[in-house]
């Protein structure tokens, strides 16, 4: 039996091992796919084990994605560029490190059906998650500013992928305006998610432009962020579909098969109600 693993800290209510089993299910392959807790100290020895026991592969979430990097025999390029993999493959006991965020969150993008191209997009937040947003929005020709607690961050993300755009923070009045004529608003910081404050992270009294997109990277119940757009009259997007879509293009790379999205998008909700019930 093939053995896959994702890794992280912490990683109870991952998704990622009913959805990846249900896909290995579905084309017919015998596998294992199990969540495994890795405290940062303990990576090094925890990576070096997977590899000695055969796993072909494993997922790596907060907060593994960047210190992952140097453990790792071998780079795609798009992990490189976003200096952090979301994906390993280990094959002749080499590691091979992807990042799936980027063309994850570009897939669940593209079901909005928006041209990106000279469009006034903000990105909420600098940290992990942001640094696969803007390099897809960057990379589909999108005008970005983000928007973060720490304005600090945001230019040491930028200039760590090498991109250009404006910066200014929450409660910037500038963060207001800049809000207010985006097409396209997207949220990558933990806030409302479970576990976390259960807030927007925008000041009351901010407004979305008539018709603009809110996207949330959070998933599970709704965030305050994307409610509040809602009640505004914008079209939203959760989390779950930029979920799916790394989801399957990680098992795209271990397997070389085309998965079954429409089963791996019902095992995420399965298991969303029943981490809600227990
Ligand atoms: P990080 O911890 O790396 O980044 C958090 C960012 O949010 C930072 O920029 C931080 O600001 C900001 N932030 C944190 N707390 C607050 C606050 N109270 N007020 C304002 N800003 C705040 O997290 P990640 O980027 O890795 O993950 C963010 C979220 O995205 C998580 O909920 C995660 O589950 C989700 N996610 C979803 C994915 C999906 O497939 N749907 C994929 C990856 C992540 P500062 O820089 O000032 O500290």
């Amino acid at each position: 039996m093939d053995r896959f693993a994702v890794i992280g800290d912490p990683i109870t209510h991952s998704l990622s091992p009913v959805m990846q089993e249900a896909a290995f299910r579905r084309v017919g392959i015998h596998a294992r796919y199990e969540a495994q807790r890795v405290p940062a100290e303990r990576l090094a020895e925890h990576v070096a084990g997977l590899r000695e026991m055969g796993y072909r592969g494993f997922n790596v979430t907060v907060p593994h994605k960047v210190s992952i990097v140097p453990l790792l025999d071998n780079l795609a390029a798009t992990a490189m560029r976003a200096g952090a993999v979301n994906t390993v493959s280990i094959r002749d006991g080499k590691s091979f490190g992807d990042n799936t965020d980027v063309p994850g969150f570009t897939a669940a993008l593209r079901t909005l059906g928006l041209d990106l191209h000279g469009l006034p997009v903000t990105v909420i937040g600098a940290g992990g998650s942001a640094r696969a947003v803007v390099l897809a929005l960057s990379g589909a020709g999108a005008r970005l500013t983000i928007v973060n607690r720490s304005p600090e961050n945001a230019r040491q993300l930028l200039q760590a992928l090498d991109v250009r755009a404006d910066i200014c923070s929450n409660g910037d009045l500038r963060a207001a305006v800049v809000v207010g004529r985006s097409a396209l608003v997207i949220n990558t910081t933990p806030l409302g998610m479970a576990g976390a404050p259960q807030e927007s992270p925008l000041p009351s009294g901010v407004t979305l432009a008539a018709g603009a997109v809110a996207v949330d990277l959070v998933y599970g119940d709704e965030t305050p962020f994307l409610a509040s757009a809602r009640a505004q009259g914008c079209r939203t997007m959760d989390g779950l579909e930029m979920l799916v879509q790394q989801g399957a293009e990680s098992f795209r790379i271990w397997t070389g098969l085309e998965p079954d999205l429409a089963v791996m998008r019902d095992a995420c909700r399965r298991g969303l109600r029943e981490a809600l019930t227990c």
